[in-house]
């Protein structure tokens, strides 16, 4: 009998919405949800969820509590969790900064050399500021910790940004990126080579490739077939078909959907019309 597959899942916080969206599209998702659920099974999937903060996931995964969970890349390794990443999810991105108030005489990362940072993810920002060959005090605060520089607790802070809206409202300046985080998918190192973990990879993935492209349909005089089929930013080869009008082809491309925006002038200048451009619910490459 094949063993169901257990996943954490984040409870609360930025990560929860994003996460169970993700299992939703990807046709799998919670039986009962609701906020105070902690645990459920899936729709379609013989998979077995579990609610918890996704600071916790990383440990749960590490200690074998569950087989997979959704978490931040971060955690990962402020936690220092011996886990796989099974899977970049594209959502809860961020980076980790170092920062100052406007004010401060630095202007680059080395300028923090001797200094005292506030921050609330100290291994984290202690191994970035190591391979930089950067020697500061760390003062680990748990949280707010962008009013550190005012309260004169430090005179600087590292923290998680992905706006910067934050960081501007409390006066602060950033002086650069110490690491880029996103939200991923993790599971035990050294699994069992696992079947249903395997296949709940392939799914979710299929889901985050579709997401970020667009079925792009547009006709075409075939005189200048060769002109537009030159611009599309696509890896394999477009489908063209003919049209019951002589002398004009159907195109129809998948094309990353942050190129559409510079593509479509450039296409229907190059002669192309009736453009289209669709979401894609799936990609399996
Ligand atoms: P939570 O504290 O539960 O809301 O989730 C925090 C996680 O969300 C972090 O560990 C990051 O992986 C991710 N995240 C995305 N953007 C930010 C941000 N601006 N600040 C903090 N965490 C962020």
């Amino acid at each position: 009998m094949t063993r169901r597959l257990t996943m954490a899942l984040p409870s609360k916080g930025r990560l929860r919405e994003p996460s169970w969206s993700l299992l939703e599209a990807s046709g799998v998702s919670p039986q009962e949800p609701g906020e105070r659920v902690l645990q459920a099974h899936c729709r379609n999937a013989d998979i077995d969820l579990l609610f918890v903060r996704a600071d916790d996931v990383p440990e749960y995964v590490q200690d074998g509590v569950v087989d997979c969970g959704i978490t931040g890349l971060d955690l990962v390794y402020e936690r220092d969790c011996d886990v796989d990443v099974l899977l970049r999810l594209g959502f809860g991105t961020c980076s980790l900064q170092a920062a100052v108030s406007m004010e401060d005489k630095a202007q680059s990362l080395e300028d923090l050399d001797g200094r005292r940072i506030a921050t609330s993810h100290p291994r984290l920002a202690a191994r970035a500021l190591r391979d930089l060959g950067i020697s500061a005090e760390l003062v680990r605060v748990a949280g707010s910790v962008e009013i550190s520089p005012r309260l004169g607790l430090a005179d600087a802070i590292i923290d998680l940004v992905s706006t910067g809206s934050t960081l501007r409202t409390n006066g602060l300046r950033s002086l650069g990126v110490l690491f880029e985080s996103e939200a991923v998918l993790v599971g035990q190192v050294d699994a069992v080579d696992s079947e249903a973990r395997r296949t709940l990879t392939m799914v979710l993935g299929s889901v985050i490739n579709a997401r970020a492209n667009r079925y792009l349909l547009c006709n075409v005089p075939r005189e200048r077939l060769a002109e537009v089929t030159a611009l599309l930013p696509t890896t394999g080869s477009p489908t063209v078909m003919d049209l019951a009008t002589n002398g004009v082809v159907a195109v129809h491309a998948l094309v990353p959907a942050s190129q559409i925006w510079s593509l479509l002038p450039k296409l229907e200048a190059s002669g192309a019309s009736s453009i289209l451009t669709l979401p894609v619910e799936r990609m399996v490459p």
